[in-house]
């Protein structure tokens, strides 16, 4: 099958939150997206992206929907994932304060909203050098705390206080800021190298 013919499928979770702007990164840099309301909707995904919004809502919605486990075997058969800001959330294996992790694939702690009052939302220039010497701007909107990386995950980016903001675990990508919120594909262009890689091989 050409390129052409088989554009790789990019799924965006959308029961809620910002699903729109994902959708045109996506298409920006190439690739088919596919609104994710249901199960049947992730059949041949070749990438899920599990956008910012309400973490508490988002995670009754894949429940009421019946998304849990069939999203967590997509994970499991190597389909790469991003997760921004509440995506952060849902893909934490710790959340501080007791909320239970729901995919959890990512070896790191978040706290829900831990910039606190002052900072609840904010831009930075981020230092990414996965993504080139260009700074990546990142907005934060009530944006989770990472507290704690652990050995499995690596940072991609730190915030200009060192705090980690952006994870990579294997196929799982998360960032705690909207990287669909400009015009810097980059961080969709990255997914999509994971999906170039291809399931199978090590990430
Ligand atoms: N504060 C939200 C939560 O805890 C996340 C905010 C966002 O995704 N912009 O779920």
């Amino acid at each position: 099958m050409t390129e052409q013919e088989r554009r790789p499928r990019i799924g965006v979770l959308a029961l809620q939150g910002a699903v729109r702007p994902h959708v045109e990164a996506i298409r920006a840099v190439g690739a088919d997206p596919v609104e994710v309301r249901l199960p049947r909707d992730l059949v041949a995904l070749d990438g899920l992206i599990l956008p910012g919004g309400e973490s508490t809502t988002m995670r009754k919605l894949i429940d009421i929907y019946g998304l849990r486990e069939p999203i967590a075997s997509l994970a499991r058969g190597g389909t790469p994932l991003l997760g921004t800001c509440a995506g952060m959330i849902l893909l934490a294996e710790r959340i501080a304060d007791g909320d239970e992790p729901v995919f959890p694939l990512l070896d790191i702690e978040v706290r829900r909203n831990g910039y606190g009052r002052q900072l609840d939302s904010f831009e930075a220039d981020l230092d990414v050098p996965e993504l080139g010497p260009e700074p990546l701007h990142g907005v934060f909107i009530r944006a989770p705390f990472v507290t704690d990386v652990g050995p499995a995950a690596e940072v991609l980016a730190r915030d200009p206080d060192g705090t980690p903001v952006a994870i990579r675990q294997g196929r799982v990508l998360a960032t705690a800021f909207h990287p669909e919120l400009t015009d810097d594909r980059r961080l969709h262009g990255l997914l999509l190298q994971l999906v170039g890689r291809g399931a199978g091989n090590p990430a």
